[in-house]
């Protein structure tokens, strides 16, 4: 069997902990490798590791720094085949969708490579007569990055550029579902020029949270996962003194109004309720439909595409859709739709009959679809996170806003329409981090910056972009004046302009 070890001070360590976690081929059902779960002496090792190498590296001049990362994005390109191919094989999703979160966490390390520019500070001249002001962007230290199984190759590299760029040492902390890519990542970046102990991977699951966010040399923690943990770790960490951003879980919304191009709604919403199984945080899990005749012809329109999407192992052939990455996971989803169905909703779709030839021990699950759902009941409240889109009926635009204000989560939302005003009513009003007019999925590019509001993110800062610099830097103000002779007395009183 296959074992995954972590990756400290520049090697694959087998770690001191007795625990192994399975990792799963989802398509076939199969366990194909197991990793090691960390105990916190491997934290604290990892720690050490990054904790030593943080002098020098805070030290190397961000244009060199910035070197490294451009080294590493070659590496990425000329391995992305490799990558792919490890992201489908142990998430489930199909090898066109691995690349492509391949190339979104690639466009992380060409921001990066803009380190010299990113941290140039400001400078006032004059701030006081002969006395200017000049402001620089330290690193932390030690930074942590704690990431879900989703994305385990963008979320990870959301973080870890920006991080390194700005002179910070980092251990990440993948998910243990799907470890098998951030130890590719570190291999890449220790080839890259990176020196060893800079960034670290320690795999595991709470025991290793647990250690990392108590170990008071981590100075700063990035999450991105489902909500209670988000919370559960954004208390900790700050009661524990360390800056702390934690993205959690989703419930999207696509508001369709009446004006909307409906067959390009019907294809934003397939591509967006379904892609990688549903298993995305910017996935688009309810339809809100403005009036029954929008919601009549919507319906009428996703039936057949639900129907007939194309569903296998994600390396063979060109399927639309791969397994969920779990059976449990399966099993979880497949609940709510049982659920859905007893508590009255409609089920157009009912993919959980679904049999996939030659593979029928993955963990597969045909798409879904309600109509007829009510905030009432749990299939709309929670976060399903599979292939189940849920269809809400409203009278109108106010009542469409009013429901996706009044949701917990507010990551992404999108408004369909051809109405400029009430697009611009819907993108100034709506109470989410992310907004797509005409647009199903609106992912931040890696130049701005990617987050939620509400119970869907917790701290003030989002992940990569403008806001990556400043999570992952301290501020500085220098107020400076050179005497240019004999001539400064001591001033008893506040300065004041003269
Ligand atoms: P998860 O919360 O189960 O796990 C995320 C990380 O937390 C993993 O590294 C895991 O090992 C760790 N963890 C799990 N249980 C823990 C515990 N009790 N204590 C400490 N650490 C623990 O999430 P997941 O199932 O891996 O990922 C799916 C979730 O992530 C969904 O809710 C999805 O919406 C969310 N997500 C959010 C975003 C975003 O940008 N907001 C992006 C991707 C995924």
């Amino acid at each position: 069997m296959k074992r995954i070890h972590h990756f400290i001070n520049g090697q694959p360590t087998p770690g001191t902990g007795d625990r192994l976690g399975d990792v799963f081929n989802p398509a076939t059902g199969q366990v194909q490798a197991q990793v090691a779960l960390a105990s916190a002496a491997d934290v604290e090792a990892a720690v050490s590791a990054a904790q030593a190498a943080f002098p020098a590296w805070a030290a190397t001049t961000p244009l060199n720094r910035a070197r490294v990362l451009f080294k590493f994005k070659e590496l990425l390109e000329a391995h992305a085949d490799e990558i792919a191919a490890c992201i489908t094989s142990e998430h489930g999703k199909v090898l066109a969708d691995a690349r492509g979160e391949l190339t979104r966490g690639l466009e992380v390390v060409e921001f990066a490579c803009g380190a010299p520019h990113l941290l140039k500070g400001e400078h006032s001249m004059n701030v006081g007569r002969d006395v200017d002001s000049y402001t620089e962007y330290a690193p932390l230290g030690v930074v942590a990055g704690i990431t879900p199984f989703n994305f385990p190759c963008m979320v990870p590299m959301w973080m870890f550029p920006v991080a390194l760029a700005c002179g910070n040492t980092f251990v990440l902390k993948p998910s243990e579902r799907d470890p098998g890519t951030p130890m590719i990542l570190a291999r890449l970046l220790k080839e890259a020029g990176l020196p060893d102990g800079v960034f670290n991977v320690v795999h595991g699951d709470k025991v290793a949270v647990d250690a990392l966010l108590d170990d008071p040399r981590v100075q700063a923690v990035s999450f991105v996962g489902s909500t209670p943990i988000a919370e559960y770790l954004y208390a900790r960490g700050c009661a524990n003194g360390k800056r702390v951003q934690a993205l959690g879980g989703a419930k999207n919304h696509m508001v369709v109004l009446p004006d909307a191009d409906l067959d390009g709604a019907a294809n934003a919403l397939l591509g967006a309720g379904y892609g990688s199984a549903g298993e995305r945080c910017m996935a688009i899990s309810v339809a809100v439909c403005v009036g029954d005749a929008t919601a009549d012809a919507l319906v009428a329109k996703l039936k057949p595409m639900v129907g007939a999407l194309r569903i296998g192992p994600g390396d063979q052939g060109d399927p639309d859709m791969g397994p969920l990455v779990t059976g449990a996971h399966r099993d979880k989803v497949r609940g709510y739709v049982d659920d859905g169905v007893a508590e009255g909703a409609t089920l157009v779709v009912d993919g959980r009959g679904l049999r996939v030839a030659g593979a029928d021990a993955g963990f597969f699950l045909g798409g879904c679809l309600f109509d007829h759902i009510t905030p009432a009941m749990r299939i709309y409240r929670e976060e399903i996170f599979g292939p189940v889109l849920c269809v809400v009926r409203v009278p109108d635009f106010e009542a469409a806003l009013a429901l996706v204000n009044a949701h917990e989560y507010g990551n992404g939302t999108a408004v369909f329409t051809r109405d400029g005003d009430a697009a611009r009513q819907f993108a100034h009003r709506v109470q989410a981090g992310m907004v797509g007019i005409n647009v199903p999925i609106p992912v931040p590019m890696a130049f701005h910056s990617f987050g939620g509001w509400k119970r869907s993110l917790f701290g003030p800062l989002h992940v990569h972009g403008p806001d990556g610099i400043r999570f992952y830097t301290r501020l500085k103000t220098v107020t400076a004046r050179w005497p240019t002779g004999v001539r400064a007395q001591a001033e008893f009183t506040m300065p004041t302009m003269k």
